[in-house]
């Protein structure tokens, strides 16, 4: 190892002395004395010869007389102290005057010690080794400060310490790493120096400190500070307990060091092995790795993922068209697109609110790869696929043309078909070939039973698009009465689908579909606009229910909406009552509370449907601002054989009395039923009994003058007796065209 400069021996080994005096006696003394002792000396015999021999050759002490011709040593002292060299240089005054004035003046001068004549020949040798030594000392303490100084420069590092009682100490790197100036550092305190811990690590932080003040427990930790220009560093800092002599612990010492550099370097490592450089998506490896630890992630009741390996067609003549530089841009908007087809919102009909359903990798020159998560069913991976297909399909503008792109998916599901996420890889990529050999814009499962029911599956989402484009969808009512008067207070608004081949669709067969593929939002444009129609030929007394889906009473829009068509129509919103089911509101309660308020603020009627179905506990049905529960069938099917439903029953009826809420029952089809509902307390009915639902027209010849139903102990088709009616007979609306005929808004 070589050997630091500073510690090579000078080459001579006796000391220089610059001796300066003008009294020859004195100097032909001390030059025997001295030499004799070891030194090598120069003697000089004023103040300006001195000073022109220091600027030959400095010396390493000098002696030097106070009363002198020309400038006195006072002022000799000060001058050297300006020169090149001479501030460190010991200087010994020596002086007849021994009083404290000479002494102070000579300090003050710059003299580092002074010795009184008549001198003591044989200890003024000691003094001056014992001045040089210390000198010395100095020098190696001065050396060495500034070495560290350079070295936490260089190393971005800062040190510090505080006492007991909080008094702190930073070196100048650490006022550097926070952007003040040094003096600013002097008022520094372990408050002010928590305080530019960004919060997030505040806490963290300031546990560490405490544990080291006042347990003596060292710490290591890295976080970010914000420096007093605003800008944000990562930094690393150690500290330990500072003790004394005695081993008791007087305060703590710890350097920060700003690691931003190699933090931000570590980044773009990872950002670079890790992540696509054009999309920012995450490449294979890194996706196939997020893919293994969700796959094993446990799956709420049973739930599916799905691998899809999706290619854009003929990519390659996209590149020839554009260059190079069009086809990333094209990329990009592909990858944003497939993001956006992601995102949890669009993905909450097919999978499980609350949980990340997807993740999204770029896998090729043309290739991306996608993981959903938490499928209820097979064929939900489908119907995101077709979603993603039809979204890269849309035109995308690049240097004035429009690319229209095509694109090919295979499908793998797992567990069915892969237990890891290489083998469901492997599946996907298979899947992706045999689509590919189909042709444009096809995609594919792996397992051929699954491509067999999503090709139904598509065709009959085809259909249904068109269905509510084109006028197939009507619209029934079915009416709510007050059990005791007969008289009818409500209906609600059933749709069917009157298809061409099959006949009347209910809507147990396709609302579960039009939920998934979207098409849920135009059907119930559709069915509130027949609504509306309708309740503008009839009664003013009279309300229309319309069931509400999940993805309808999420849309930012509804409440603007349903205003706009009731005031077109010049409908007031308490004619239209909006039933919602449990489980939409518990899939996000707060969301849910809030868009209720909202609705109920602008006055429409609300109501909860299939209660006891969903999983709301009573405790939070107080929380929705509901006017009404309407008890599901199921608990009505069996109410004059089975016990519990009929507790259950009684409960929800005590329930709503409470919260002040209309209850109504559904599906009430014997008078058996409805008189056990009676006994209860419930005398709002919907059912069979009374009516099933009904094209427009006859439910408009019901609201006639006659009354319209049977009482619970007559068969529903006979006509009833007693004249009990919802509409003043005067109000009887002329024949109405049915809702089928009216246009989708
Ligand atoms: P829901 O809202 O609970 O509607 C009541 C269902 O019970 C209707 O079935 C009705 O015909 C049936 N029902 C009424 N009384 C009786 C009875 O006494 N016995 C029996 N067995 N059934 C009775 P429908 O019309 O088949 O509708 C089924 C479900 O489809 C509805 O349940 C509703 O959830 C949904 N639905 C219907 N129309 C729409 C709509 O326009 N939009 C939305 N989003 N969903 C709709
Ligand atoms: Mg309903
Ligand atoms: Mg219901």
């Amino acid at each position: 190892m070589a050997t630091p400069l500073a510690q090579l021996d000078p080459p001579s080994t006796r000391p220089r002395l610059l001796l300066v005096d003008d009294d020859p006696l004195l100097r032909s003394m001390a030059l025997r004395s001295l030499q004799h002792a070891g030194f090598e000396v120069e003697e000089v015999d004023s103040g300006e010869a001195a000073l022109a021999a220091w600027a030959r050759r400095p010396a390493e002490l000098l002696l030097l007389d106070v009363m002198m011709e020309g400038i006195d040593g006072f002022e000799t002292c000060r001058r050297l102290r300006r020169l090149p060299g001479g501030a460190e240089v010991p200087v010994l005054m020596l002086t007849g005057l021994d009083d404290a004035a000479s002494v102070e003046q000579a300090y003050q001068a710059g003299a580092t010690d002074f010795v009184t004549k008549p001198i003591h020949w044989g200890l003024l040798a000691h003094r001056i080794r014992y001045a040089l030594r210390n000198a010395e000392v100095r020098h190696a303490v001065e050396r060495s400060r500034a070495s560290l100084l350079r070295a936490q420069r260089l190393a971005h590092m800062g040190s510090w310490e505080f006492d007991l009682q909080g008094r702190m100490a930073c070196s100048d790197e650490l006022a550097r790493l926070f952007s003040v100036s040094g003096e600013a550092m002097h008022c520094a305190s372990p408050q002010a120096f928590l305080e530019r811990v960004v919060p997030a690590d505040r806490e963290r932080v300031a546990r560490a400190r405490a544990a080291v003040l006042h347990e003596g427990v060292p710490y290591q930790l890295t976080f970010t500070i914000e420096r007093f220009d605003g800008g944000l560093r990562s930094v690393c800092e150690q500290a330990a307990p500072l003790h004394d002599a005695l081993g008791r612990q007087i305060g703590v010492e710890g350097i920060t060091q700003d690691i931003s550099e190699r933090t931000e370097a570590e980044r773009q490592v990872r950002q670079l092995a890790l992540y696509d450089g054009l999309t920012g998506l995450p490449n294979r490896q890194f996706f196939l790795e997020l893919a293994r630890s969700a796959l094993r992630q446990e799956r709420p009741g049973g739930t599916l993922c799905a691998l899809l390996h999706l290619d854009l067609l003929q990519f390659r003549s996209v590149n020839d068209a554009l260059g190079r530089e069009g086809g990333d841009r094209v990329l990009r908007v592909v990858a944003e697109r497939l993001q956006a087809g992601l995102r949890q919102r669009d993905l909450a009909p097919v999978g499980t609110p609350g949980r990340s359903a997807a993740l999204l990798a770029r896998v090729g020159a043309n290739g991306f790869m996608l993981l959903l998560q938490d499928l209820a069913q097979h064929a939900h991976a489908g119907t995101v696929a077709e979603r993603l297909v039809r979204a890269i399909e849309r035109p995308i503008l690049i240097a004035g043309r429009d690319v229209v792109l095509n694109a090919a998916i295979g499908i793998a599901v797992h567990p069915r078909d892969g237990a890891d996420a290489p083998e469901l890889a492997a599946h996907a990529e298979q899947a992706l070939y045999a689509a590919k050999r189909a042709g444009r814009s096809q995609l594919r499962y792996f397992d051929e039973g699954l491509n067999h029911s999503a090709r139904e599956r598509l065709q009959r989402e085809t259909e249904l698009r068109h269905a509510i484009a084109e006028g197939q969808l009507r619209l029934h009512f079915q009416p709510k009465l007050d059990a005791r008067s007969q008289r009818i207070v409500g209906v609600e608004a059933l749709v069917r689908w009157q298809h061409p081949r099959l006949g009347l669709v209910m809507p147990g067969d396709f609302i579960a579909l039009a939920e998934e593929s979207g098409l849920i939002l135009p059907l119930t444009d559709w069915v509130l606009e027949a609504a509306c129609q309708a309740l503008t030929r009839w009664p003013a007394t009279l309300t229309v229910a319309v069931n509400i889906s999940a993805p309808s009473f999420a849309a930012e829009d509804l409440v603007e909406r349903l205003d706009a068509r009731l005031a077109r129509h010049g409908l007031d919103p308490a004619r239209l009552v909006l039933e919602v089911t449990e489980s939409m509101l518990m899939a996000d309660t707060e969301a849910g509370v809030q868009r209720l308020h909202a609705l109920r603020e602008r006055g429409y009627r609300l109501s909860l449907d299939d209660f006891g179905t969903g999983y709301s506990s009573l405790a939070q049905v107080k929380r929705f601002p509901l006017h009404e529960l309407k008890i599901d069938r199921s608990f009505v099917r069996d109410l004059h054989r089975d016990g519990r439903d009929r507790a259950l029953v009684a409960s929800i009826v005590t329930l709503a009395r409470l919260l002040a809420l209309d209850v109504v029952a559904e599906g009430v089809e014997t008078a058996e039923q409805a008189a056990v509902l009676g006994e209860l307390g419930c005398h709002l009915h919907q059912g069979y009994l009374y009516a099933r639902p009904l094209p427009e027209d006859e439910l408009t010849a019901r609201l006639g003058p006659a009354p319209p139903f049977t009482s619970p102990s007559t068969p529903p088709s006979t006509p009833p007796s007693t004249p009990t009616h919802a509409s003043p007979p005067a109000a009887a609306p002329p024949a109405a065209a049915p809702p089928a005929a009216a246009p989708p808004a």
